[in-house]
Formats: structure tokens, C-alpha cells, sequence
């Protein structure tokens, strides 16, 4: 793994340079799902503080084993259920897959508890996650949807609206995609200048999502190796996270 990041860190440098963007603006958020805690354990031996992960189940059970490593963010990058959301509140920094009002709302309530009962000292960070397609089971907010759901994060006492999250379609061109998510996310910022945030970029195409302005790339795959399931399985669960 350690080889890993450092070819991995190496990538980032060079979309950085090539794009003229400055090496401090773009964030790796290693993403952990399917992979045990003990891997987790490992990336924080190699000075990494940030996970993302996208199931709640297999999240809070993690979680929950590795209380013990000091200053630790927990990132929940998934599709997200209500009934799951009062859970993820409890432990997560932020949530990048707010696509609905429902949802907004149950996370909403959910912070309000977890800050009530000490068991969070902020406010949850919520990204948009936007749908770039008109494909509902790859998640995200429609975009004409868009700023009246940033609104209603905005206006969550217990939420605080830091930007915007996408995974492209298969079929587009990821520099066509993430051109699309650059001019969605300046129309988010002319209303709400503090969701400075852009999440773009997975292991195949960080190089264009940085190339469009991306402020955080998840990588899984690139860092960790192939998650343990089969290939069969992984696409059948890519189409639902
Ligand atoms: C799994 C996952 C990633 C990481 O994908 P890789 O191709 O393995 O880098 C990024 N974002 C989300 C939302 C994911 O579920």
C-alpha cells in the first residue's frame, strides 16, 4: 500500500502540474469499502487521517473497531437510505450523497440527536451529490433540482452545505462530465459561496476531474487493489452505491 500512495500521490502531482492548479487545493480521500480494518490501520501507520466508505452497515461496524486511532475522519461516500441516516450522523464528518429533501431532513435530525447526546461536536457536512445522467439508480439530485436542495441543506440547523459530489456516466466522456459538473457547481457557489467543495475524480479519471476543478478525488481501487468480491458482484453493487 505504501507503494500504492506514493504512485498514487505522484498521479495527483502531475494532474496538478499539468492542469496549473496548486498542489494544495486537491484532497486524497482514500476510500476503504469492502477492505478490513486492518487495511484502515495500515494507511494510518502511512500518515492518512481521512476514510471513505459507502456502506453503513460495514462503516459502522469499522468504525466502532478502530475508536482507538486518534483523529480520524469518517467520510460516507454511499447511496444512503433514511433509516441509515441516524446512524451515519453519529460518526460521520461528512456525507457526500445528499440527493433528496427526505434525506437532507432524516441527516438533519439525525446531527441534531448525535449533538444533543455529545456524540458530535460539529455540524454535518453535506455534499450535493448531482446526477450527471438521467439514470435514477446511480443516485444524485436531477439538476433542476439542484439549488432548491442546496437551500434546504442550507437551512438545516444541524447540516452545513460544503459543495458538490458526481460520478459520471459510463457512456460520457469523462472530460464532457466533469466540464458539466465545473459549470454546475459555479451556479451552486453564486448562491452559496461556502460549498467550495467539488468531488470528482475516481481511480480511472482523477487526471480530468482535477483538470475541471476537483477539490477531493476518492480513490479506492488505485490504492487498495481490487476490493475482494468478484467482478460480477461489483457491478451489480456499483449500480446501487
Ligand atoms: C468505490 C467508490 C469510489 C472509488 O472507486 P475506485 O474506482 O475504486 O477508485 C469513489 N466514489 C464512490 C462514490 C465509490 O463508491
Amino acid at each position: 500500500m505504501s507503494t500504492a500512495l506514493t504512485a498514487l500521490r505522484d498521479r495527483i502531482d502531475a494532474a496538478c502540474a499539468a492542469a496549473g492548479r496548486d498542489r494544495a487545493a486537491v484532497r486524497l480521500l482514500p476510500v476503504t469499502k469492502f477492505h478490513p480494518a486492518s487495511d484502515i490501520e495500515i494507511l494510518y501507520g502511512l500518515g492518512l487521517r481521512e476514510f471513505g466508505e459507502s456502506r453503513e452497515q460495514e462503516a459502522s461496524e469499522k468504525v466502532a473497531q478502530l475508536r482507538h486511532l486518534a483523529h480520524v475522519r469518517w467520510e460516507f461516500i454511499g447511496r444512503l437510505q433514511r433509516n441509515k441516516a441516524k446512524s451515519v450522523a453519529r460518526w460521520a464528518d461528512t456525507v457526500y450523497s445528499v440527493d433528496s429533501d427526505r434525506l437532507a431532513a432524516a441527516l438533519d435530525a439525525g446531527a441534531a440527536a448525535a449533538l444533543e447526546a455529545g456524540q458530535r461536536t460539529a455540524p454535518l457536512r453535506v455534499l450535493l451529490q448531482v446526477s450527471l445522467d438521467a439514470d435514477p439508480a446511480r443516485g444524485g439530485v436531477q439538476e433542476a433540482e439542484l439549488l432548491a436542495l442546496a437551500e434546504r441543506v442550507a437551512q438545516g440547523a444541524s447540516l452545513q452545505l460544503a459543495g458538490l459530489m458526481a460520478i459520471p456516466p459510463l457512456d460520457v466522456e469523462p472530460d464532457v462530465a466533469f466540464a458539466r459538473l465545473a459549470r454546475l457547481h459555479a451556479a451552486l457557489l453564486t448562491e452559496h459561496p461556502q460549498a467550495t467543495e467539488l468531488s470528482a475524480g475516481m481511480s480511472n479519471d482523477l487526471e480530468a476531474a482535477i483538470r475541471h476543478g476537483s477539490t477531493c478525488v476518492r480513490v479506492g481501487t488505485a490504492l487498495m487493489g481490487a476490493r475482494p468480491i468478484t467482478s460480477a458482484q461489483q457491478r451489480n453493487l456499483i449500480s446501487h452505491i
